[in-house]
């Protein structure tokens, strides 16, 4: 893993594999806001994900007057957030104990409720602004298929509700024996389940909804405009950032990192920090003998060492009833440890591709029925997510490096995540005091980019664990 962690990102590569949202591709997906490239802002944002999208249009909610950039190396929103699994689901329950454990209780708390905070506000945001991005709040189920998962999984539920008391919607939990698991969610090999709360959408069209609100306000958003370097000066006792692209250079003094799984290649010091993570989604024609407008919940399937997460696509939308499923890593040698430092999502990895195309018909089994005259699969496709040494984002100020900050490395949770992250991001640049204050009172301290977390080196990923688990990776070594 560490050899893997120490592979550079590069930038992101051109002609990546396109995903279900991203066909046909939104209408600004290339836009240049103006032809040429602004030479000096007050701000500029790198990347064009649901994170720089988001603290691009709170910078302008609160400084209607600032001139803002976004460079984007690629198409808009053509990361991670452009071909995701669209789940917006936290399964806090799964890392609570361990929180608990290495960072406190009041730290375990704080990042479950922002979690829960964050799925609301997403669908939220989608509604209230009118984004139409086939936002759709429902619960969700794990189908749990290893006894240690689903032992672990009914502590750690016993404890969030003791912790957080029987009524913090973020500590909601219905518990599911095999029997009932099997019959109510159609999976016959359920060992047992739990639902709670959770949701569904397209995160592209939601990113290009966030960016087109922004643009309204007056962002300059570039396009297929790589940062290839930055370095920085003192003029006139201030740092002013400059980032080199191939169309000239731009300056400014505020200069956020938004590149996930890419942050390394302009910052050499987050090597081995955000390590990037090659996964793999699939969408799929339910089998005929399943409901063909889509079912009531979203899904994860818990193996002992590994897990795939499933939506289907709301009654009423385009492709209604369209299953879009992702994981597959742990059917790799090591738990998947080849796909770590990988970048490449032009490709898809074979082993991986022909268990994502199988595996929905075992998880339903007989009620999967037979497949559709037209195929099962409608799009594959590939994206690299950032995942981080201590399994959280690294959010804030970077150390010794004035007016640089970063909000990157969302393990495989952004949609959890990176609103509420945003939001403090842009406290944190640009609020006053008490407006700071007000963040310290619930943005996770643990989530903070500081130069002790510099300090920290990749292990593997820590969401693989099951809840409690003491170390992580090992059981996933055959
Ligand atoms: C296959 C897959 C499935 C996933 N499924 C889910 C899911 O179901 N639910 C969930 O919560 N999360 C999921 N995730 C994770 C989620 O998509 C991310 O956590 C989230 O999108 C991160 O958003 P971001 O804006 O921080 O990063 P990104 O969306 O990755 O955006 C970073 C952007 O920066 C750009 N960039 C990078 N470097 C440069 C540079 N030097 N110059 C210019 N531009 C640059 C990139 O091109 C990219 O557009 C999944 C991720 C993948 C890859």
């Amino acid at each position: 893993m560490e050899e893997r962690a120490r592979v550079p990102p590069g930038l992101p590569r051109p002609c990546p594999t396109v995903s279900y949202w991203q066909d046909p591709p939104a209408d600004i997906a290339d836009l240049r806001t103006t032809a040429e490239l602004p030479a000096k802002a007050d701000y500029v944002v790198v990347g064009s994900g649901i994170s720089g999208a988001f603290i691009a249009y709170k910078i302008l909610c609160k400084q209607p007057k600032a001139s803002v950039v976004v460079l984007e190396a690629r198409q808009a929103a053509s990361g991670a957030t452009g071909r995701n699994g669209g789940h917006t689901k936290a399964a806090s329950y799964r890392s609570f104990v361990d929180h608990e454990k290495e960072l406190g209780l009041d730290e375990a708390m704080r990042i479950s409720r922002l979690e829960y905070a964050n799925i609301v506000a997403t669908h939220d945001f989608a509604r209230k602004h009118g984004i139409r991005c086939d936002s759709n709040s429902c619960d969700t189920v794990d189908i749990i298929y290893s006894q240690t998962h689903l032992d672990a999984g009914k502590e750690a539920i016993r404890r969030m509700r003791e912790a957080m008391g029987e009524d913090d919607p973020a500590a909601q939990y219905r518990v599911f024996n095999a029997a009932e698991a099997r019959k109510i969610f159609r999976t016959p090999s359920a060992l047992g389940a739990f639902q709670y709360a959770a949701g569904s959408l397209s995160a592209y069209a939601f990113a290009i909804g966030v960016l087109k609100l922004a643009l309204g306000k007056g962002l300059n958003l570039q396009t297929n405009t790589p940062a290839e370097s930055i370095t920085f000066t003192d003029k006139s006792g201030r740092t002013i950032w400059s980032v080199q692209t191939p169309r000239g250079c731009i300056e400014t003094p505020n200069l956020v990192l938004a590149t996930n799984g890419y942050t390394a290649h302009l910052v050499p010091q987050m090597q081995g920090l955000i390590v990037p993570l090659h996964g793999q989604v699939v969408a799929q024609r339910p089998g005929l003998g399943m409901p063909q407008t889509g079912l009531p919940d979203t899904y994860s399937f818990i193996h002992e060492t590994g897990y795939e997460y499933m939506i289907t696509r709301p009654p009423l939308t385009l492709d209604e009833g369209t299953i879009i499923i992702g994981g597959g890593l742990w059917q790799l040698p090591n738990s998947g440890a080849s796909r770590y430092g990988e970048t490449d999502d032009t490709s898809l990895e074979p082993t991986i591709t022909k268990y994502l195309r199988d595996c929905t018909s075992g998880f339903f089994g007989s009620h999967w029925g037979p497949d559709h005259a037209s195929g099962r699969i409608r799009k594959e496709w590939s994206g690299i997510m950032g995942a981080s040494a201590d399994g959280l984002p690294y959010v804030g100020a970077m150390p010794d490096m004035p007016g640089l900050w970063i909000s990157a490395a969302f393990n495989g949770h952004g949609m959890v995540w990176c609103l509420k992250v945003a939001e403090a991001l842009v406290e944190m640049m640009v609020g006053d005091e008490g407006e700071q204050r007000a963040v310290d009172e619930w943005f996770p301290r643990s989530a903070r980019m500081s130069g002790e977390r510099m300090g920290r080196r990749f292990m593997g990923r820590k969401d693989l664990r099951a809840p409690g688990e003491g170390g992580f990776g090992e059981r996933g070594r055959p």
